[in-house]
């Protein structure tokens, strides 16, 4: 696929998906891809290789939850991988500051690497390689205003550890496979002390694949 085709593809998924994002973001997101490809090469990032499903399951998953994180200016990506979704957050968002953790060396290795790379709009991104255990100061990462994580750990584990990260004011976001009643999400959002601020269910564009998120605050 080529710069062109790739930038189409992008605009049109994020107007399926009801984000926007400026211009120069897709060309970005096309020189991060190739970043990506060319390391997974020597370090296994990932198991998606496909131009087309790099696309929509790594960069389009990610800004499906731009709405989640408008309005904050820090954001912690817990268990962030290749940097999904710290990065096409960051990518979209340049003025978010985002921090990116993960257990396994290699792979924040890569994140330390991508984040210097000149073109990608990275300044203000930082990987961190420790185990997130739920403190913060001792695991030298910060308290944000957004936590966010994706295909880390199911949502009760996750309201579990993550709320440990929040700024004050801030949001827990969980990133969900198949949609949970409401219900549900309110009432494990309540057994820890936190409220459900929004759901939302939607798919992705291309292959209609299901998917929610829902944001969580401390209750009053
Ligand atoms: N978020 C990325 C994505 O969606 O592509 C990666 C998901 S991957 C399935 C889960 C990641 O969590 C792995 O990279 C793993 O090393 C990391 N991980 C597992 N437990 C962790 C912990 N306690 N602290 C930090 N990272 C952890």
């Amino acid at each position: 696929m080529d710069n062109a085709r790739f930038a189409d593809r992008i605009q049109e998924g994020c107007r399926a998906l009801g984000v926007t994002v400026a211009e120069d973001v897709p060309g970005r997101l096309f020189r991060l891809m190739g970043e990506l490809l060319k390391w997974n090469a020597k370090v296994n990032l990932t198991a998606i290789t496909a131009p087309e499903e790099v696309l929509e399951k790594h960069f389009l998953d990610s800004l499906a939850v731009l709405p989640e994180v408008e309005g904050a200016a820090t954001v912690l990506d817990v268990g962030a991988g290749a940097g999904f979704p710290g990065l096409p957050l960051k990518i979209a968002r340049e003025s978010l500051s985002v921090t990116m953790v993960d257990a396994v060396g290699k792979k924040v290795g890569y994140l330390k690497a991508v984040v210097t790379t000149p073109g990608l709009g990275l300044a203000g991104t930082k990987g961190v390689h420790t185990r997130a255990e739920g403190k913060p100061e001792a695991e030298g990462l910060p308290r944000a205003d957004r936590v966010v994580a994706r295909a880390f750990m199911d949502l009760p584990d996750w309201l579990d550890l993550a709320p440990a990260y929040l700024a004050p004011g801030g949001r827990v976001v969980a990133m969900l496979g198949k949609a949970l009643p409401e219900e549900e999400l309110k009432a494990q959002a309540e057994k820890r002390g936190l409220v459900l601020v929004t759901a939302r269910a939607y798919r992705l564009p291309f292959s209609g694949a299901e998917r929610q998120v829902a944001s969580f605050a401390r209750a009053e």
